[in-house]
């Protein structure tokens, strides 16, 4: 079999291009949504992350703006600035980009941003909402992965997900997003044993690991919805997923690639939650 890509980059430009369409929208009534990005010390991939964060925002008409502060910024600092935005009506989204400096605690700092303004849906109440199956503002990884399955109309309920990995910003959300979709879910990590075999019985398989191309195509079920998540820079300077692409495209029904497959939709997701927030906000 040779898989079908699940293609995040078109979907992700699908989806942004409707959400510019809503921001217009939504300007005419007077809510222009804005999403402020926290950025501490000065981490490259950080940078590059927190660029692309700003310039999504003002292609999509969302008001975005900045926040640079130096490695040395104290937790009581950054506790100050994100107290501010909470209050700040021009700000619908906080988004504090990790990972932080060690003197700042970031449990600390993510429980802080109002529920309301959480666009990573990283805050425990945000957490406990997504457990419970209330409403509320999701991670944008797996939001982004949800969203993908859905446009191409994969079939969830009764299916048997295996998700690799158990942060608390991918692999646990999406586990229980696939949950409460009706499938039957498995969490892998570390200290599971047979894990190979795990994945071979996997309709659906996540890999949310860090670690370039640790799922081999014999790990994969013949016909099976493989999404990869993984961005690892290989010493070629190349990125590469957790997933052995080729191997695993040989047995899977259907693959995303990377780059061009999670991460754009986190990107277009990021919109979206701000977007969510920004009405919310308004309409409360
Ligand atoms: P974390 O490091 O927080 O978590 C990794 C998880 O993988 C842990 O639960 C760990 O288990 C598990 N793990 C590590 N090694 C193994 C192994 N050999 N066998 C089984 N399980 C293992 O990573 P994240 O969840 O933050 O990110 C995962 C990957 O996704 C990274 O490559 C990251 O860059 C990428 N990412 C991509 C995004 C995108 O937009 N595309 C967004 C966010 C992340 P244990 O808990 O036991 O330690």
């Amino acid at each position: 079999m040779s898989a079908k890509i699940l293609d995040g980059k078109a979907v992700a430009k699908h989806i942004r291009e409707n959400i510019a369409k809503e921001v217009e929208k939504l300007k005419h009534e007077g809510i222009h949504p804005g999403l402020a990005v926290v950025l501490v010390g000065n981490n490259p991939a950080s940078m590059i992350y927190v660029r692309h964060k700003g310039e999504a925002c003002r292609t999509a008409g969302i008001y975005s703006e900045e926040h640079r502060l130096p490695a040395d910024t104290s937790e009581t600092d950054l506790l100050g600035l994100i107290d501010k935005l909470n209050k700040d009506p021009r700000v619908h989204g906080i988004l504090v980009q990790l990972p932080l400096p060690e003197q700042i605690n970031k449990d600390h700092i993510l429980k802080t941003i109002s529920p309301d303004k959480d666009v990573d849906g990283f805050n425990e109440i945000n957490m406990g909402r997504l457990m419970t199956g209330q409403d509320g503002l999701v991670p944008c990884t797996p939001l982004g992965i949800m969203k993908l399955l859905e446009h191409y109309r994969i079939q969830i309920e009764g299916k048997y997900a295996v998700v690799v990995g158990r942060s608390n910003i991918v692999g646990k959300p999406v586990a229980m997003m696939l949950l409460h979709r009706n499938a039957t879910v498995t969490i892998c990590h570390t200290r599971t044993k047979n894990m190979s075999e795990i994945c071979r019985q996997a309709d659906i398989l996540i890999a949310a690991v860090g670690r370039s191309r640790m799922i081999s195509g014999d790990m994969i079920k013949d016909g099976a919805v493989v999404i990869d998540v993984g961005i690892n820079r290989l010493d070629t300077g190349k990125l590469a997923g957790d997933v052995d692409y080729e191997g695993a495209a040989e047995k899977a029904a259907w693959i995303t690639p990377v780059p061009g497959g999670v991460g754009p939709m986190t990107i277009a997701m990021l919109l979206y939650n701000t977007v969510k927030a920004a009405k919310h906000i308004a309409r409360k």
